[in-house]
């Protein structure tokens, strides 16, 4: 919902300031409509279902995984097409994915929203309605920026949402924001005094590899961005989590794992692989036995390391999938 439409049509209409904070909390809680907001005088309900939409997106299309995972297509108002994920886990974690672009600038060679046209920023009325959307259907405690777009490029939106995302019972502690390593926008979150985490998609230990794999580390090398974590990590204390996509025969090798590890202080970086999901790129994702390697020799050169879970596959809601191919252009 456009909050400050909210906010200017209930001035417009007389309507005394805390009419809004009880709007508000009743979207926060997952209220379906304004029908349902029962200590609002009816009148004004009626007024703002004329004024006011209800969500800035239209949900065009809901898929359900056999894991449970809920992966929605929304568009804008200008028809861009947008998208986010909802996993439920068994320990009681209900964590969103959610999108900061339609589309993406960047054009990382293994990622399905990087082969699509860049379409624009969201608002953060765009970004804080997909989270609402999740929120109708059950609690929500944790949030990933990892939908389509680079959030860096489009911070001062994110951040907005993230401002809001506590109301919808997610805390910032619970919130990450992942990046392609926009160094810029790196140095604005550490300056920033939210406790959001910072992860980092990294994928490669090498300047030569990744500015193969990931031509913005034509424009940020392996060390600027790796200085902009360490100012994060001075400025916030927490710890960047590496995003490493694993792609066989292309960087999964032992030495790889070597050299990753000496590139990073453990007490700073956690390293998460990401077993690849196919998404119509040249790329074939690593074995699972070429994964637990390259998880052992980072373990054994003394960093932590995890293997993500995969989850929504079957209905292409995995990382990396969000390409929203039924509205592409
Ligand atoms: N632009 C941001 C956030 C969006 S992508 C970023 O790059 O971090 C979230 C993560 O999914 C990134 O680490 C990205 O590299 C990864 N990813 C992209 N395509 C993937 C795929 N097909 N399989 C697995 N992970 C993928």
């Amino acid at each position: 919902m456009d909050l400050e439409l909210l906010r200017t049509t209930l001035e417009a209409a007389g309507e005394p300031s805390y009419r809004y904070d009880q709007a508000w909390a009743w979207q926060a809680r997952g209220a379906e409509d304004w029908e349902a907001m029962s200590d609002l005088p009816a009148p004004l309900r009626e007024k703002l279902n004329e004024q006011v939409p209800f969500s800035t997106l239209t949900v065009e299309n809901e898929a359900v995984s056999k894991d449970g995972t809920i992966k929605v297509l929304f568009t804008t108002a200008d028809r861009r097409p947008v998208e986010a994920v909802l996993m439920s886990y068994r320990d009681g974690r209900r964590s969103i994915c959610l999108s900061s672009q339609s589309g993406c600038p960047l054009t990382c060679s293994f990622c399905a929203t990087g082969a699509m046209k860049f379409g624009r920023n969201l608002t953060s009325a765009e970004i804080i309605d997909q989270a609402l959307h999740f929120r109708r259907l059950g609690d929500v405690n944790h949030c990933v920026f990892m939908g389509m777009g680079e959030p860096m490029m489009n911070l001062e939106s994110v951040l907005e949402a993230c401002a809001l995302l506590p109301d919808l019972g997610i805390t910032n502690r619970r919130t990450a924001i992942s990046t392609v390593g926009w160094a810029p926008g790196i140095d604005e979150l550490a300056a920033q005094s939210r406790p959001m985490r910072l992860a980092l998609s990294l994928h490669a230990p090498n300047d030569a590899l990744r500015s193969e794999i990931m031509a913005v580390n034509d424009r940020y090398s392996i060390e600027e961005v790796l200085a902009a974590c360490d100012r994060h990590y001075e400025a916030r204390r927490r710890m960047t989590f590496i995003e490493y996509v694993m792609l066989s025969g292309v960087n999964d090798r032992y030495e790889h794992a070597v050299e990753l590890a000496a590139l990073l202080d453990a007490k700073r970086y956690k390293i998460n692989l990401i077993p690849y999901n196919p998404s119509g790129s040249p790329y074939e994702g690593s074995s699972r036995a070429a994964i637990d390697a390259f998880q052992k020799t980072l373990e054994a050169e003394g960093i932590g390391a995890t293997v993500r879970l995969t989850r929504g596959q079957d209905i292409a809601a995995a990382c990396g999938q969000l390409a929203a191919n039924a509205l592409a252009g």
